[in-house]
C-alpha cells in the first residue's frame, strides 16, 4: 500500500476509535464508505463529503482535520461527514491497478492507465466520474464523455449507475440535511445553484453563500455547463441547498500536496460552525 493511502486509512481508523460513525455503504471494490457524526440535533443537519474525485484526496485529509477540530465544540446541530466518498479511486490514483482483486475492474482500470496519467485519475474503479453520474440532468454537461470508461468525465451507462453515488443519495435521504457541502480541488471557488432548482432554495441559499464567501475568501460562481454532480442532485431532486467548494490555488497541480493542508484547513475550519449559526 502506498504511503499516502496507508496514512489516510490510519487516520480514519484512529478517528473511528473516538468518534461516532457508521458505515454508509460499500464501494465497488468493497471498501467501507464511512460517515462520521458530530452533534446530536437531528433536525439541524449539515452533510459534508470529500474525495468523490480521486485525485482530490487532499479533501479527505482536510475533512479528517475538520472532524477532529469540531469535536472541541458543543455544536448547535449535527454534522455528518464522509471524508472519503471514493476510496477505490483514491487508491488507484496513488497506486495504480495492481491491488485490484476483482477481474473486471482490474481490466477496466489497467486499460485506462495505459493511456493516461495515474496521478490525474478522478473516477471510481469502473472508470466512471462519480460527480457526473448523479441523476440531475445527467449527460448534459459540456465536458461529459459517453464512449468508454476513462480517468475523468465518463458519465457511466446510466444515471446513478455507481454504488458510491447511490450510497451518497441513500445517506442524504436518511439524515435529511438542510445543507450539503462537497469538497473538491482546486481554484479557491464556490459553485452554487443549479438550473431548475426551486425558488425557495434559490432564495435560501444566499445567506449561506455569504457566510462561505466571508469565512473562506473563495469566489462564488453560479453553476453552468456542468451537470450530474452531487450538489446538483441535492438541489434538483431533493430540494436541499448544496455548495461545491474547490480548495487550493489554481496554479497548484493535481494532486495537491499535503504541505498545503494547513493553509486550506485554516480557511475552512470554522465554516461549519458558522453555517450552523445562520438563522
Ligand atoms: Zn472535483
Amino acid at each position: 500500500m502506498s504511503e499516502i493511502y496507508s496514512l489516510l486509512k490510519n487516520k480514519i481508523e484512529e478517528l473511528k476509535k473516538n468518534t461516532k460513525y457508521f458505515i454508509a455503504g460499500k464501494s465497488q471494490l468493497g471498501e467501507d464508505i464511512i460517515a462520521f457524526e458530530i452533534g446530536s440535533r437531528t433536525d439541524k443537519t449539515i452533510l459534508v463529503q470529500g474525495s468523490i474525485h480521486a485525485r482530490e484526496y487532499i479533501t479527505a485529509f482536510l475533512l479528517i482535520e475538520i472532524i477532529r477540530y469540531l469535536k472541541n465544540f458543543e455544536i448547535d446541530g449535527r454534522v455528518i461527514i464522509v471524508p472519503l466518498a471514493n476510496p477505490d479511486g483514491v487508491r488507484i490514483c496513488l497506486e495504480g491497478y495492481e491491488f485490484i482483486e476483482k477481474k473486471e475492474q482490474k481490466e477496466i482500470v489497467k486499460n485506462i492507465l495505459k493511456r493516461s496519467d495515474r496521478k490525474l485519475y478522478k473516477a471510481n474503479a469502473n472508470g466512471v466520474d462519480l460527480n457526473v453520474n448523479f441523476d440531475a440532468n445527467w449527460g448534459q454537461g459540456a465536458s461529459n464523455f459517453f464512449d468508454y470508461p476513462w480517468y475523468e468525465n465518463y458519465v457511466g451507462k446510466y444515471p446513478n449507475s455507481e454504488v458510491e453515488v447511490r450510497t451518497l443519495i441513500d445517506l442524504t435521504k436518511k439524515v435529511a440535511p438542510f445543507l450539503t457541502l462537497s469538497y473538491h480541488s482546486k481554484g479557491n471557488v464556490i459553485f452554487y445553484g443549479f438550473e431548475g432548482q426551486s425558488k425557495k432554495s434559490k432564495e435560501n441559499e444566499k445567506k449561506y453563500l455569504e457566510v462561505i464567501v466571508d469565512k473562506t475568501g473563495y469566489a462564488p460562481i453560479f453553476t453552468q455547463n456542468s451537470t450530474g454532480g452531487y450538489k446538483d442532485y441535492c438541489l434538483l431532486k431533493l430540494d436541499i441547498i448544496g455548495f461545491t467548494i474547490e480548495v487550493g490555488n489554481d496554479y497548484l497541480s493535481h494532486p495537491i500536496g499535503l504541505e498545503q493542508l494547513d493553509s486550506i484547513f485554516n480557511r475552512n475550519k470554522d465554516l461549519i460552525i458558522e453555517l450552523l449559526k445562520v438563522k
